[in-house]
């Protein structure tokens, strides 16, 4: 198990204490299926909160953002 864990956008490694993750951040898993070219390959990258910051200001839809109140 590798318990350190790294932005996919800008190399920078999390903040970590004890295995916990100090910070949150943006984790992506995708599984790609027959109609893709990436068929039954499953892609997974983490992107820390500024990185992800950036990456939705590209975004011409901006992300649906619903509070919530449990977690
Ligand atoms: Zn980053």
């Amino acid at each position: 198990m590798n318990n350190k864990v790294f932005c996919n956008v800008c190399g920078r490694q999390l903040h970590m204490k004890n295995d916990i993750l100090l910070e949150d951040a943006f984790e992506a898993k995708k599984q790609w299926g027959y109609f893709s070219k990436k068929d039954a390959t499953l892609h997974s990258f983490v992107i820390c909160e500024e990185c992800y910051d950036e990456m939705i200001k590209q975004f011409i839809i901006p992300p649906e953002v619903t509070n919530v109140t449990e977690l």
